[in-house]
């Protein structure tokens, strides 16, 4: 397995439609996280809820934000994470993402929150990025590469609209170990459902980023911390919520999602990195 394209990868405008229609599928997610869990360890007993808002915060750390600073947010969702390091950091955020329909929801949940000074969400593709050279002053890219085409393309973007110094924090699946034939299924289910391009290997970043032009800061495996105990807790959130408001029919589309997910609870192979780099300075 390597980094590059799948050869039947989706291509950024179906995953668009893919969460459009996630958007239509569970309207009580517009303000929450789209993302795993970050527990610090066993002990840490934090709702999957309270657990995304601290990975949240720990790529917000990384990224040494503050008041003044601008951060582009690559795949934000709907746009929770994106008020969340508004608020906690003063910094300005500016959130892309490639569906319609979340840039739309997106927008009107951060005037809603009043939070339109800081905090914008908009649609656009991160393998075609058109802001000006050294623009921001960070970027995070949470639990949205995977979806990408190609990292090498997006790397190289981030690089480009960083301005020297600059940080970028994102998290990523790669493999851990092969994958078992009896757990290849599973794995392929969860790939094929949440529309993601393929998994690669963690040794793969350095080369990545050193050709991207960037310096790598830190590159850790955060799996025991985040997918581990989100897939034992998440296929019961989406079932609460499924009783709570759906049809049948919206219904059943979230428990094959759900399902997809529960087939991942002992795939202990999946993993998920955190990847900290800098544009050098001048
Ligand atoms: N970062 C958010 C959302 C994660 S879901 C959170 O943590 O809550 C993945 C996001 O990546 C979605 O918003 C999806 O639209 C976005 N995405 C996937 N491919 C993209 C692309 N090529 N360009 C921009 N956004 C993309």
């Amino acid at each position: 397995m390597s980094l590059d394209i799948r050869a039947d990868a989706p291509l950024p405008e179906a995953v668009g439609q893919f969460y459009d229609r996630f958007v239509a599928l569970d309207p009580e997610a517009l303000a929450s996280n789209m993302h795993y869990g970050y527990w610090e360890s066993p002990d840490d007993r934090r709702s999957l809820e309270a657990a995304g808002d601290q990975l949240t915060d720990l790529l917000a750390r990384k990224l040494e934000l503050g008041p003044g600073r601008r951060v582009l947010d690559l795949g934000c969702g709907v746009g929770g994470p994106a008020i969340r390091l508004a608020r906690t950091t003063g910094a300005e955020v500016v959130g892309i993402t490639i569906s319609h329909e979340q840039s739309r929801v997106g927008q009107a949940l951060v005037e809603k929150e009043g939070m339109a000074d800081l905090v914008t969400v908009a649609h656009g593709d991160a393998m075609e990025l058109s802001y000006p050279a050294g623009s921001f002053d960070a970027v995070m890219a949470l639990e949205a590469i995977e979806h990408m085409p190609d990292r090498r393309t997006v790397l190289s973007n981030i690089a480009r609209v960083l301005r020297p110094s600059g940080r970028v924090a994102l998290t990523d699946f790669f493999e851990r170990a092969p994958v078992p034939a009896h757990k290849k299924q599973a794995v392929d289910d969860y790939f094929t459902k949440f529309m993601m391009t393929w998994v690669g290997q963690i040794d793969a970043y350095p080369g990545i980023v050193r050709d991207a032009g960037l310096r790598l800061c830190s590159l850790s495996d955060i799996s025991e911390q985040t997918i581990r105990r989100t897939f034992q807790q998440m296929p019961r959130s989406v079932e609460d919520r499924s009783r709570k408001q759906m049809d049948d029919r919206n219904s059943s589309e979230m428990d094959q999602l759900g399902a997809a997910a529960t087939g991942l609870v002992d795939v202990w192979e999946l993993g998920y990195l955190l990847l900290v780099a800098e544009r050098p300075g001048q």
